[in-house]
This record gives structure tokens, C-alpha cells and sequence, in this order.
């Protein structure tokens, strides 16, 4: 339980330069596709929270002191892979790389991509991260439009449990 990876040679946790003020995971080596970022592994419980990672319809893991970092982007440079195991209750979560990575910069998953919805303190927050392909606010997959989530499967990074 807890890190079973834990790549900190690419990565760690530093000054966000989206969100000002705030922490993020930041990367210090230029990280290939493909790399790990992190595995974790945990029990699930019922509760969303502003950290914590969507693994299944209902159940929600908090990724440790490392994962509870990695900020949301619209174009984001990594993806979120979870299993969850109802009959023991334990998730694995990994992230992993699916851009090149350039050295400092911020390591981001898309919120919408394994959250149904985001906690109230998130949600309709603007978005900071800047891409081209801005969604301008922080939503979960339900909160997007049909034209948004067909574009977020087609790109084959969302969680099968929201949109099955
Ligand atoms: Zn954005």
C-alpha cells in the first residue's frame, strides 16, 4: 500500500507556475511518453475530495503526497490508469507520461478525464493552464458538453466507467 513507485529522479514537488501560490508536480529531467510518474496504491473510500483521484462510478482514492499535486490541464502531459478491486476495496492508480515533458515543467492529468464531477471548491473555477484547447473552467466529465466528451474518448485518455 501507499507509493509502489514513486519517480523521483523526473519529478517533484515544487512552486506551481499555473496556479500561483500553489504547489504542483514539476518536472526536472525532460520525461519521454510512456514514463511513470507514479503507481499508487490504496483503499478506495466514498468520498471526493479536492485531491482525490476517481477509480471507479463511485469510489475515490487519495494519491499521496506526490499525485495530490499534479494540477489539471486542458491539454494535459499525462494520463491517470486506475484498477479498482470492489472485492477487496484497493485501487491502483498510475500516472504516466503521455507527451515528452520539458524539464520544469508542470506535470497535469485533465480532471475531467477520471472525475464524474469535481468537489464544490474546484468546480467552475477558471481554468489557468493556458493551452490553445482551453475548456475555460475546471469541470468533471458531466459538466462538459457532448461535443467535449466525444472529443475527451476520442483521445482514448478517459476512464471507461464515464462514459459506458
Ligand atoms: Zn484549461
Amino acid at each position: 500500500m501507499g507509493y509502489l513507485l514513486k519517480n523521483e529522479i523526473d519529478a517533484c514537488v515544487a512552486d506551481s507556475k499555473i496556479v500561483i501560490g500553489e504547489k504542483a508536480l514539476i518536472a526536472k529531467n525532460t520525461i519521454a511518453p510512456n514514463t511513470i510518474i507514479f503507481m499508487f496504491q490504496a483503499a478506495a473510500t466514498d468520498v471526493r475530495t479536492r485531491t482525490s483521484i476517481q477509480v471507479s462510478e463511485s469510489k475515490h482514492v487519495e494519491p499521496g503526497d506526490f499525485g495530490a499535486f499534479a494540477n489539471h490541464s486542458c491539454s494535459p502531459n499525462t494520463q491517470i490508469v486506475a484498477h479498482y478491486n470492489a472485492d477487496t476495496n484497493i485501487a491502483e492508480i498510475v500516472m504516466i507520461s503521455i507527451t515528452e515533458i520539458s524539464v520544469g515543467d508542470e506535470i497535469t492529468f485533465d480532471y475531467a478525464t477520471t472525475e464524474t464531477t469535481v468537489t464544490t471548491n474546484l468546480l467552475r473555477k477558471p481554468c489557468l493552464c493556458g493551452s490553445p484547447n482551453c475548456r475555460k473552467f475546471i469541470t468533471g466529465f458531466q459538466e462538459l458538453s457532448h461535443t467535449e466528451q466525444m472529443s475527451l474518448i476520442a483521445k482514448e485518455i478517459t476512464a471507461e466507467y464515464l462514459h459506458i
